[in-house]
């Protein structure tokens, strides 16, 4: 048995655009459930992600808009680094 610790919101994310993809392990689907639990600020993003991807999907030959791109990078921005021990300077 192996135990698996929260994950961070980084992590909640990435693993968030795998589901909307329908790539995402039943494990992994999990950890993600678990970190929506208390994370709102994920919560908020999947809402807005979900959306989003339908609409990629209404016109998947047409490029991601700058904006949505800009939007999304701004979002993983402005998340919390995950805690790696010592950060220098
Ligand atoms: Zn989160």
């Amino acid at each position: 048995m192996t135990v698996h610790e929260p994950i961070g919101c980084h992590e909640a994310v990435a693993h968030l655009w795998e589901m909307l993809d329908g790539q995402l392990d039943e494990l992994d689907q999990r950890l993600l459930d678990r970190h929506l639990a208390w994370c709102l600020r994920c919560c908020g993003e999947l809402a807005f992600a979900r959306e989003l991807r339908g609409m990629l999907r209404a016109r998947s030959e047409a490029p991601v808009p700058d904006d949505v791109l800009r939007r999304l990078e701004t979002f993983i921005d402005d998340l919390p680094a995950p805690a790696t021990g010592e950060a220098p300077g």
